[in-house]
């Protein structure tokens, strides 16, 4: 007798061989024992109820019947043939039929010996009938594994048509565990299995597989959902507690000259409660031995670069220098600009760097850095290239975080000898449990006050049946000296059809708004930097009053005057760039708004979306909508995590249970950070045995 066990590879399992092996490995990633193992049906049909011949409905589902075949015959059709058997029980009689593979189905039906049949039924001329039905002799029935639950896996539409139909995986999955013998090692404590009234793990896979009723079900689920986001968190927060022990950061004790002279006589107006609570927790990090690696989110608007400023005065206060890096030239050149101002008086030396920097500045730039002469460098990705090296940089700063890979992030750390403290900071509210999940080994600091005095942003959603009255409002606002973004989707920047209606829209708003009273800029993703520069220092002057853009307005720009924001073709636009691209406005003193353009025509998504927007300006509740239409696959920063990966929790759907285990990981931790403890054995095999398996550890920051 082979021993098999969960290494074991699954070619070498009753009813698999070589062929579907293969099969399942490059189907289904199931490569082992184990593997099958952890591969959960993602659906149940409910077999606890039996019905008869004579309760069947026109319209009813899935049914499942009692009876016996009395009568089978062969009908022959225009290609093929047909399969038919009459199928009785006490109340009555029908028709089961098959259309394919008649002949080899024929010889294996037994009449007169009690079946159970399951399937969809048709209705036709007074007969029922039900096709392909899934069958069984009531003496295996009862002898079955399966329950009254019964699973549907995920499948593939090679593998059905190889095949490999999902009675089959129910059929290996059953050997799997009559080869196994069902015994599982448990992977919780003892006090977890208690606090929780956990099942056991052998129990649980028993029942997800095989569920005898659907409270056993229920708490499989449980039990399975739980473990699975516990092991991550453990991950995650394992890390971030290995990372504040080990890697040593600049500590920044004093709060300098520098600093306090810009918070008590240049800083142009008090801070929100929300920003100061952040400088806070900011500082307590630079202050503490560890590095900082924060992650700060707020709403646009909320106030977040003159938290980033404030640190990176801390750093310059310590004898350290700061860099700040944003995604696009424009957001860097603007950030460059005004922390210049705020800053006026101050000794603080400043630079920008980008790409369009020329050779000349950059060398001088080059040795300033070098020689610690320079204070701050601003910049786009160009900060991070070789040849820029710092004589001591103690903090980075990056803007706008989702549009960097964490690649980028990570090279920011080899500059030094210690790694600068890191501050992340991104406008795109993440919902707690993604935040959880994607960021887990990260501190996160959240300013969720917007400064004082701002209004409300007016939005309303428009068909583009009513471009016309949308033009006279705009007439009305740029009369009021107000200024204008009608912004187009760009989704792809290479497709034509977006650049043609881009052109469209401009040579329409063109006519409407005629020169010399109008003056219209447009920036897209083909123009030089340079003349998007230009166009935006117009705009910003106030020079033109409508801006004509594609998204590259999308990230952090800042002009208070801008207080109407048209957004053409909204419904093509995800909700959290709607939700960015409204940020642009409502930064000054004046009503501002927000109009949503339009077809008549809109999916339910699309709606959803027009109507989240009308109805609300906060980002994080515009977040969780967002997740609950796209799922955690779509949203930025998704795909690198471990997030997608999850073999039966969800993120959206189980967010209690991923608080939870979060929460126990947490006080695991906390009582035993290296898993030592009798009582966690368990746990610290299972933890082991994942983490050797496990992508997060090279996924996460
Ligand atoms: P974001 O968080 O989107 O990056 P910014 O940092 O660009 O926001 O700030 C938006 C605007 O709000 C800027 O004009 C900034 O000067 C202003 N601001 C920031 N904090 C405050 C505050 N506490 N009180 C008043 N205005 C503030
Ligand atoms: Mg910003």
């Amino acid at each position: 007798m082979p021993t098999y066990s969960l290494n074991t590879a699954i070619s070498y399992l009753k009813g698999v061989g070589p062929n579907r092996g293969d099969l399942l490995k490059s189907e289904l990633g199931i490569h082992t024992f184990g593997d099958l193992v952890n591969f959960f049906p993602n659906r149940y049909l409910d077999r606890t109820q039996f019905f008869k011949i004579n309760q069947l409905q026109q319209n009813s589902s899935e049914v499942q019947i009692v009876g016996k075949i009395t009568r089978v015959k062969t009908v022959q059709q225009k290609r093929g043939s047909r399969l038919v058997a009459t199928f009785v029980d006490d109340t009555g009689s029908m028709e089961l039929v098959w259309f394919r593979g008649a002949k080899w189905i024929k010889d294996s039906l037994k009449v007169n010996v009690p079946y159970v049949i399951f399937g969809k039924t048709n209705y036709f001329k007074g007969m029922f009938s039900m096709p392909h039905p899934e069958m069984e002799l009531v003496s295996v029935y009862k002898k079955s594994l399966r329950g009254a639950m019964q699973p549907i896996y995920p499948s593939t539409e090679k593998l059905v048509n190889k095949g490999i139909s999902n009675k089959v995986i129910s059929t290996i999955i059953q050997n799997l565990f009559e080869e196994l013998k069902g015994n599982f090692k448990e992977t919780l404590s003892s006090r977890i299995i208690e606090k929780l009234q956990l099942i056991s793990k052998t129990q649980a896979l028993l029942n997800i597989h095989f569920p005898t009723n659907q409270e056993l079900l229920t708490k499989a689920q449980f039990r399975l959902k739980f473990e699975e986001l516990f092991f991550i968190q453990l991950q995650l927060i394992r890390k971030k507690l290995v990372r504040k022990s080990k890697i040593k950061g600049f500590v920044f004790e004093k709060v300098g000259e520098k600093f306090n002279s810009f918070y008590s006589d240049k800083l142009p107006f008090d801070l929100t409660n929300a920003q100061k609570r952040v400088l806070k927790e900011i500082r307590k990090d630079v202050g503490s031995n560890a590095q900082m690696n924060r992650l700060l989110q707020g709403d646009v608007g909320s106030g977040k670069t003159i938290v980033g400023l404030l640190a990176m005065l801390l750093a310059i206060d310590n004898g350290f220098q700061a860099a700040l890096m944003a995604p696009t030239e424009i957001l860097a050149t603007q950030h460059y600009n005004s922390i210049v101002e705020m800053l006026d008086g101050l000794e603080v030396s400043v630079k920008l760097l980008t790409g369009s920097t020329k050779a000349k500045e950059r060398r001088i730039l080059h040795a300033e850095l070098e020689s610690g002469e320079l204070d701050i460098l601003i910049g786009t990705h160009a900060l991070i290239e070789d040849k820029v090296k710092f004589e001591n940089l103690g903090i980075a700063i990056i803007d706008e975080q989702h549009r960097f890979g964490v690649e980028q992030r990570s090279k920011m750390w080899q500059k030094n000898t210690l790694p600068p403290h890191i501050l992340v900071m991104t406008a795109t509210p993440i919902p707690r449990t993604l935040a959880m999940s994607l960021y887990g080994d990260l501190d996160i600091s959240v300013i969720d006050e917007l400064p004082p005095g701002r209004k409300a942003i007016k939005t309303a959603h428009r068909f583009d049946s009513q471009r016309l009255s949308m033009f006279q409002f705009l007439k009305k606002e740029i009369d009021k000296g107000r200024q204008v973004y009608i912004v187009y989707p760009l989704i792809n920047e290479s497709e034509a059809m977006d650049y043609k209606d881009l052109m469209d829209g401009f040579e329409s708003i063109s006519r409407d708004f005629p020169k010399p009273n109008y003056q219209i800029s447009i920036v897209h993703g083909k123009m030089k930097p340079a003349d998007k520069e230009h166009e935006m220092q117009r705009f910003l002057k106030a020079e033109t009053q409508i801006m004509v853009a594609t998204t590259v307005i999308e990230v952090g720009v800042n002009i208070p005057n801008a207080s109407v924001m048209v957004i053409e073709s909204a419904e093509r636009f995800g909700l959290s760039q709607l939700h960015q691209l409204r940020g642009r406005v409502g930064r000054g003193a004046d009503q501002s708004y927000c109009i949503l353009m339009t077809d008549y025509k809109l999916s339910a998504d699309a709606k959803t979306r027009m109507e989240t927007m009308v109805r609300t300006s906060d980002g994080f509740e515009i977040a969780e909508v967002d997740l609950k239409l796209r799922g955690p696959g779509n949203l930025m920063g998704t795909q690198q995590s471990g997030v997608l990966n999850l073999k039966i929790a969800d993120i959206v759907k189980d967010s209690h249970l991923l608080k939870s285990a979060r929460s126990f990981a947490i006080n695991l931790l906390a009582n035993d950070p290296t898993l030592s403890l009798d009582e966690n054995l368990n746990i610290k095999i299972a933890y082991t045995e994942i983490s050797k398996n496990s992508t997060i550890w090279q996924n996460i920051s």
